[in-house]
């Protein structure tokens, strides 16, 4: 499928681009266009375009306004020094979002026409990429029920969108251990759930746990699973891993109930290159406690693709505060291999960058 093109009548001027690159933020500031394709029960995928930039307008009956059928994506685009610009594994977000969009009841997008919609759009705002150190574009593909109807069944229109922000330096440079809020209050999922499908409602649903977290002092919330003693779920976005002393790295098996993160995936494949031995299992919030407080447990991070790894200061539950080893070593190293590989300083031996 060709996708057309219609041109920004009034693009973002040169001035007021270069001021955005020159601090870029997150999630603030958009691309002059986004890629659109339409689907009707009737007809499938039709209609790829890049188009301005600019509000949807939407029937107030739009299904997505009152069901919240609806799925998104989250990747970044690099500017390498060779000058092209790269995505990282995109495929598997291609996967991931047709995973999700099973679980909603939303129509898959083959996988090329995905990748398309990316290209098409990132070779159109090629200007909005930037180029500092850790910077990114970061793209947002997301899926929605547009049809107008107040019925509760899956919607015969939808609508697959991207849109694109420019992105800056997560930690401004600086690798800073976050604080992390054990919610006793609230869970993210259960089984049988939409836990591990990357749908909006997971999110709307965690931010009350984000606003205790953020009242008490800490930067995200880390899910536990009650009823499995409380295992170790994840945080609001971001997997979570441990480091033991003897090398081993323990990260949380996907259950159903969280997200299959690529970078979580790309870590268990970066850290069983270097013979690390990967457990993926139940880990409870009391094996963590214990093994910081005993040594066995010597470091802890989260990851995903906003901040790609972070290392875990502190876990703060309730009034217990369990302090974790701030930066490590092996924390720092897998960091740096991976964000190597993603803006093209290390080689990138599984072929994980696409070129867009
Ligand atoms: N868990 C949740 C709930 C998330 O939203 C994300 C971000 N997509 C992640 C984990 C990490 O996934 P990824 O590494 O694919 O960004």
């Amino acid at each position: 499928m060709e996708f057309d093109h219609t041109a920004h009548p009034n693009p973002t001027s040169a001035a007021r681009l270069e001021q955005i690159l020159a601090n870029p933020g997150f999630g603030t500031s958009f691309a002059d266009h986004t890629a659109v394709i339409d689907w009707t029960a009737e007809r499938g995928w039709a209609n790829p375009r890049v188009e301005p930039y600019g509000p949807i307008a939407l029937d107030p009956a739009a299904s997505v306004l009152h069901y919240a059928q609806e799925i998104f994506e989250g990747m970044k685009a690099y500017r390498h020094d060779d000058g092209g610009i790269y995505t990282f594994r995109p495929l598997e977000n291609a996967r991931r979002l047709n995973r999700s969009a099973q679980r909603m009841a939303l129509p898959e997008l083959p996988e090329e026409l995905f990748v398309a919609s990316l290209e098409e759009l990132v070779q159109t705002d090629r200007d909005w990429v930037p180029n500092g150190d850790g910077e990114a574009l970061y793209l947002r593909p997301f899926m929605f029920a547009s049809e107008a109807f107040l019925g509760v069944r899956a919607a015969r229109e939808v609508s697959y969108r991207v849109i694109a922000s420019p992105a800056g330096n997560y930690f401004g440079g600086e690798l800073k251990p976050v604080r992390i809020w054990v919610t006793r209050d609230y869970i993210r999922a259960a089984p049988g759930g939409t836990g591990a499908a990357k749908t909006g409602g997971n999110y709307a649903g965690s931010l009350a746990a984000q606003q205790q977290a953020t009242a008490q002092g800490c930067d995200q919330v880390l899910f536990l699973d009650p009823t499995r003693e409380n295992a170790v779920e994840e945080l609001g976005g971001m997997n979570v891993f441990l480091v033991t002393a003897d090398n081993r790295l323990i990260t949380p098996e996907l259950t159903g109930t969280i997200l299959e993160g690529i970078t979580r995936a790309s870590v268990i494949q970066l850290a069983k290159d270097r013979g690390m031995a990967v457990e993926e299992r139940r880990v409870t919030l009391d094996e963590w406690g214990a093994g910081i407080a005993d040594g066995s447990i010597t470091e802890a991070f989260a990851c995903g693709t906003a901040a790609v790894i972070t290392p875990i200061g502190e876990l703060v539950d309730g009034d217990r505060s369990i302090a974790s080893a701030g930066t490590g070593e092996v924390t720092t190293s897998i960091r740096e291999e991976l964000l190597g590989i993603q803006t093209g300083t290390v080689e990138d031996r599984h072929g994980w960058m696409h070129q867009l």
